[in-house]
């Protein structure tokens, strides 16, 4: 028998058990309940029963082609302005050495970057081309609805040219970045620059609708209220219903180390980072997938955030410098066997996935 410190969590297994959606008031009571292991316990039931004991992973590799962006956003440690000298950009010669070297087959190659002001549009599509010639079995997510609207205004073509381009030269999915918090009056303050909550959520669609279908983030643990959060997740639970085109939902807790608001606020805790997979979870009933995303968590918290509701705990990844220059604790690479030693200990079935979520082998 299921027992919960805080009575009001009661009536919330109630609903669970009867598949009854959850509301924004019950969002709230799950933000400000204090008995953070009853939380634990109804979000882990309902990941039971979307995947049972089984839990995913993906052999992958990033690439960040460039950081040199023209937005500058206040919470980012990884965008450098043009001629700054941390600023790189990566020819597509290079990228390719770099995959080349990662031991063993990737199935996943994920690519982000910066608004770069100059690097022309083909050098977009002949990236995607020449990573599918190189790698034909490996699934390319590439590119937030961020990038996806400056390629847009830097081609002169609308949202859906570009990404009908994008998949014609081998994009299999979005990775989700770039959703920050919807919220207009955080937009406002943290990077102004950037494309509306809104926008984020038309471009998402116009992808689901073309067949590309992409992940959905959150960056929290800033300014936002809990009211904003929950906002968010209905936001995307919404256009869920519409296209059930998100694979997972990743909740990024915000690295303030080396951002422009380092000393201004505090990195989120183990409670803060845990209470929001479970939360994800309780709340986005239709999108199938919820990550740990270890790189920015941290591998422990991220092995125990899979008893709170989580059943992704991404991947491999090998060279991710967006954590690197935000002074992640993580910043290495796993291999398989210990990305699947973190899950069988924790009781769980590692499964690799590709991209797509599609099971590759059940160990
Ligand atoms: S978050 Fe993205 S858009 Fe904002 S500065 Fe960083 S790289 Fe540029």
């Amino acid at each position: 028998m299921i027992s919960f410190i805080d009575q009001d969590l009661y009536q919330i297994y109630e609903k669970i058990q009867t598949n009854t959606r959850l509301d924004f008031e019950d969002g709230l009571k799950l933000f400000k309940t204090p008995d953070l292991l009853g939380l634990g316990k109804l979000a882990h039931l309902a990941k039971e029963k979307l995947h049972g004991s089984k839990v995913y992973y993906v052999f992958n590799r990033h690439v960040n082609y460039s950081n040199v962006c023209i937005n500058l956003c206040k919470f980012c440690a990884f965008g450098r302005p043009p001629g700054h000298k941390e600023a790189y950009e990566l020819s597509i010669e290079e990228i390719l050495q770099k995959l080349e070297e990662s031991p063993g087959k990737i199935r996943e190659i994920h690519v982000v970057g910066g608004l770069h002001p100059s690097l022309p549009y083909d050098y977009y599509l002949e990236l995607l081309k020449a990573i599918k010639r190189k790698f034909p079995e490996a699934q390319i997510k590439a590119f937030t609805c961020v990038e996806i609207d400056h390629l847009a205004k830097i081609s002169g073509k609308s949202i859906r040219e570009v990404l009908l381009d994008l998949k014609e030269a081998g994009l299999s999915c979005l990775p989700g970045g770039g959703a920050e918090v919807f919220s207009e009056r955080i937009r406002k303050k943290l990077c102004p620059e950037k494309i509306t909550g809104r926008r984020w959520l038309e471009i998402a669609r116009q992808a689901h609708e073309l067949g590309i279908p992409s992940n959905a983030t959150m960056l929290y643990g800033h300014l936002e209220t809990q009211e904003e959060r929950l906002e968010h997740l209905l936001a995307l639970r919404e256009l869920q219903d519409q296209t059930g085109g998100f694979l997972c939902f990743i909740p990024l807790p915000f690295l303030p180390q080396k951002s422009y608001l380092r000393g201004e606020i505090a990195p989120t805790t183990g409670f803060e980072d845990l209470r929001m997979i479970a939360v994800s979870r309780l709340m986005l009933d239709n999108i199938p997938h919820i990550k740990a995303y270890w790189v920015f968590m941290g591998i422990k918290l991220a092995q125990v955030a899979l008893h709170f509701g989580a059943d992704d705990l991404h991947g491999t990844v090998l060279e991710e410098k967006i954590s690197e220059f935000s002074g992640a604790e993580e910043n290495r690479a796993l291999s398989r066997q210990e990305i699947e030693r973190l899950i069988r200990e924790a009781g769980f079935k590692p499964v690799e996935r590709d991209a797509l979520y599609q099971e590759i082998s059940i160990s």
